[in-house]
């Protein structure tokens, strides 16, 4: 095996392909040397030998001593320095570089070869001892802190105390002699903590600071770093050894970092910072303000400092030329780190890089004009669940926040308002005209009028997939879920967090992006869906093989979707429109009677409203597919609350309070996620589902007529286990159908079913038998494959999610491992039965994109979301295809 890749003069053993092996700087110093950009000379330890090294308890594989001494010889010949040589002393920089950035997690050192004899060479070779002792009392530092555990906060006072009694107050203002007495005092230090001295061999140095990086990808910080970012522990990280160039050689040297487009806007120009006389870790650290590297930069930052275009003008242009042979060269923007040694300019790094989302929609499409890419290329440019970013208002970047909470990032966008307690309260202040922020310790269909109401919401428990999170992404308001450092006390009408009391009224700011609370009013900007988003979804469009689908139940959730690219409703859940004003009452006394013939009586109230409801969805889809599914949720849910509620169904239903008290307890369950619902109800209580099938035709065949269209409606039985659960409900269907469409043509119907249940996914090939179409409800279906409760999950997720148990949280994106097999075989057992068996999903999952590209691959026929993450689905779909 070959453990070292050598690169600097115009050539390299590696290339920006072997990220995994050379790690993500290694590749790019190789490439850019290829490409012949000047990168001082050096060479890249492989990643293997980090993982060797980890695994053996610290020994390297022979030969490696052989391979790192002839790379550094090469080193040595192409800079004319040597190792250790009092006159011509060769220095260099030890650093890590992983395949993935994990940026500032593991070890650094500089300056590394430096001495008591050396440094005075640098110091002739320089004529600059002042910068001579400089550069070494900081590569004692770093040594010391990194490789010989000294914490670096010795350094510093002894620092401080040097200045102190000196009466200096920069680092700047220290003499050649002062460093002296520091490099003293810090050698003493390290004898003093470690019982050893401060290695005066450079290449015990070299060794010790190789195996110190590779060390580094162990501790604490990279661990955890890793486990936040979903990177692998078994990848190591490779190590670079690299001539060192000096921005701190005076006022013609610097150092610094751009991005060769502006990572925000995506505008076509070099962006970036740099500092004078300054070495690479100051620019990171923050001591002394950076400069813009343009004119343009410098104007738009309102800075005073002149801009590296005016002051370097030549090396500027250098800079921009490496730009523009960066960009063609990888095809994409990226993210470079530079030194100027002197007037003469170095590479040290370039990457891909980070951008937000328009910038990534505006480079994307600046590069497929300026033939840099194609559009296949343009479309996986683009991180779909970063769309997200564009299509809600979010928080000015230049704002002042005063963070009070935090919880789970439950749906994006940002939303300023007064804390309101209750759903009613939320929709009078919504007719006032003024901005609610709906605070509960959970939701429940109940609050719908209020949730849609307010501006945004905050739940104190509860996890992504609570009611509270699923309604609040489908109506597109912010909403943080699961604050749990909130409380909520909805007697005194206030909330409390650590120590802060909050009154109904109050103001508070949520980013539903990030999961924060804040209090007061912090300013929001509006999205501006761009030309650029235009193009690209068009792009997305022609690639993918999945349907986009919606999961609405307003026209207002149907106008959305429309606008965002939906091509039919995958999912309409009816029980929303149960709780609307002016029929909940209706739909408890039906629940709440003890007869057919009471139901009945209720449920011919119920009929024309959920007609009107389905026929201005249908007038909205024009003629575009819609699946609606029959009443799913529990009863328990729309039971009456306190005694005000009871007596109003019992005035409607004509019987007394005490029969309605007696019901609720009756109907009341332990568990009514597994308990009345779906199905179920439909077996029970046939004339519920008796009365939806004939709103639902009867509204089709009346927009049928009126728009002279013909309508595709297809029926969904929930919560389906067995084969003769659905056999019997849709023969009853049927029946309905053909007394509601006697003589109609225009409207067709088919009856499916959801997949949700393990069962049913194992017995699919026997329910296919019945089912014209499958959607897995993949929220029920993960919930019961785990024997997870939706609802309540949040109390040991985040635990779980620690300890490695989960990887991620299973309702955000699909578990693959476990559900994605129950899916797997029920497509398979399905299909087997009904060649053509139209599959879809319609879970949350349906906007991740991770989980859309896992449905392209088992090949279901479409996936349908909430309203606005209908473009994401549509861009992970084509990506899938890609
Ligand atoms: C599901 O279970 O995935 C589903 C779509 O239905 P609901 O979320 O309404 O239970
Ligand atoms: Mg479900």
């Amino acid at each position: 095996d070959k453990y070292v890749y050598a690169f600097g003069n115009g050539k390299a053993e590696g290339d920006a392909g072997m990220r995994a092996l050379l790690g993500g700087k290694g590749a790019g110093l190789a490439e850019m040397s290829a490409l012949g950009l000047p990168v001082p000379p050096g060479f890249t330890i492989t990643t293997q030998v980090c993982t060797m090294f980890n695994r053996h308890g610290g020994q390297y594989p022979s030969g490696l001593e052989a391979d790192v001494a002839k790379s550094l010889a090469t080193v040595e010949k192409l800079t004319g320095a040597r190792f250790g040589n009092a006159n011509r002393p060769l220095l260099v920089s030890v650093r890590s570089g992983a395949r993935a950035s994990m940026p500032g997690m593991m070890d650094t050192v500089l300056n590394l070869g430096l001495n008591d004899q050396t440094v005075r060479g640098l110091a002739t070779q320089s004529g600059d001892p002042r910068f001579a002792y400089d550069s070494y009392r900081r590569f004692i530092q770093m040594f010391g802190d990194v490789v010989m555990g000294v914490d670096h906060h010795h350094f510093e006072d002894i620092l401080d105390h040097h200045k102190k009694i000196n009466g200096l107050s920069l680092d700047t203002e220290l003499s050649a002699h002062d460093w002296q007495d520091v490099v003293c005092e810090y050698k003493l230090k390290i004898h003093e903590q470690t019982g050893r001295d401060f290695p005066q061999d450079p290449r015990m140095q070299l060794w010790d600071a190789i195996s110190a990086v590779f060390r580094s990808w162990s501790n604490a910080r990279a661990v955890t770093y890793r486990r936040l970012n979903n990177i692998s522990h078994d990848w190591g990280t490779a190590v670079n050894v690299q001539a060192m160039v000096f921005g701190n050689m005076g006022d013609d040297s610097a150092t610094g970092v751009a991005f060769t487009r502006d990572p925000a806007t995506g505008e076509n120009a070099l962006y970036g910072e740099y500092l004078v006389n300054a070495q690479g870790e100051d620019v990171v650290a923050g001591i002394r303000t950076p400069q813009q590297l343009t004119v343009a930069g410098k104007l738009a930052h309102r800075s005073k400092l002149p801009a590296m275009e005016e002051v370097m003008p030549e090396v500027f242009q250098e800079l921009n030329a490496v730009r523009h042979n960066l960009e063609k060269h990888y095809g994409d923007m990226q993210d470079i780190e530079f030194t100027v040694q002197r007037g003469k300019l170095y590479m040290l790094q370039t990457r891909v890089g980070k951008r937000t989302a328009s910038a990534a929609l505006k480079i994307a499409c600046d590069m497929v004009d300026e033939g840099v890419i194609n559009e296949d290329q343009a479309v996986m440019r683009v991180d779909p669940g970063s769309l997200n970013q564009l299509l809600h208002p979010t928080l000015d970047p230049k704002a002042e926040r005063q963070i009070i909470a935090r919880g789970l990032p439950a749906s994006p966008g940002a939303a300023s308002g007064q804390i309101v307690f209750s759903a009613d309260e939320a929709e009078r202040l919504a007719h006032a005209g003024q901005k609610a922020i709906l605070c509960r310790a959970e939701t429940s269909p109940e609050d719908i009028h209020g949730m849609h109401a307010a501006a945004g919401i905050v739940t104190t428990r509860g996890g992504m997939t609570s009611h509270a999170a699923v309604v609040a992404r489908g109506m597109g308001r912010p909403c943080v879920a699961g604050a749990s450092e909130i409380s909520i006390d909805y007697k005194a009408n206030t909330m409390s967090v650590r120590g802060l009391v909050l009154n109904e009224g109050d103001l508070v700011t949520l980013d539903g992006g990030s999961g924060e609370v804040m209090s007061g009013h912090v300013p929001t900007i509006d999205p501006e869906l761009s030309g650029d988003f235009t193009r690209l979804m068009r792009w997305a469009d022609s690639k993918r093989k999945l349907g986009v689908l919606v999961n609405a139940d307003t026209p207002e959730d149907c106008r959305k979707a429309l606008e965002f690219g939906a091509e039919g409703i995958g999912l309409c859940r009816t029980e929303h429109m149960f709780f609307e004003a002016g029929r909940i009452v209706a739909v408890r006394e039906m629940i709440l009677a003890n007869s057919e013939t009471g139901r009945r009586k209720a449920l011919k109230k119920v009929l024309p409203m959920q007609r009107d409801d389905f026929a201005e969805i249908f007038r909205i889809m024009r003629g575009l597919p819609v699946t609606i599914r029959l009443l799913d949720p529990p009863l328990h849910e729309f039971l009456p609350h306190g005694e005000a509620e009871m007596h109003e169904v019992a005035d409607a239903a004509g019987v007394s309070v005490e029969f309605v008290r007696e019901r609720v307890i009756k109907v009341r369950e332990v568990n009514p996620m597994l308990g009345h619902r779906g199905c179920r109800l439909g077996i029970t209580y046939p004339e519920v589902y008796e009365m939806q099938t004939r709103a639902i035709l009867e509204a089709a065949a009346t927009v049928a007529k009126e728009a002279d269209v013909e309508i595709e409606v297809e029926i969904m039985i929930p919560f389906v286990a067995v084969e003769s659960e659905l056999r019997i409900v849709k023969e009853h269907v049927d029946q309905t159908a053909k007394e509601a469409l006697a003589g109609e043509h225009k409207v067709h119907y088919v009856v499916g079913t959801m997949i949700e249940l393990p069962r049913a996914a194992l017995n699919a090939g026997k329910i296919a038998r019945q089912a014209h179409f499958f959607s897995f409800g993949t929220n029920d279906l993960t919930q019961t494959t785990f024997g997870l409760s939706r609802d309540d999950a949040g109390s040991f997720l985040p635990t779980y999610e620690n300890r490695g148990i989960f990887d991620k949280d299973p309702f955000v994106h699909l578990d693959v491992e476990g559900v994605g097999e129950l899916m797997q075989i029920a497509v398979e057992r399905g299909r087997k039965t009904r060649p053509d068996l139209k599959l879809c999903l319609c879970g949350e999952h349906g906007g991740d994109a991770e989980s859309v590209n896992f449905c392209h691959e088992i090949g279901l026929d479409c996936v349908s979301c909430s309203p606005y993450r209908v473009p994401i689905a549509r861009l992970a779909a084509a990506q899938a295809a890609l």
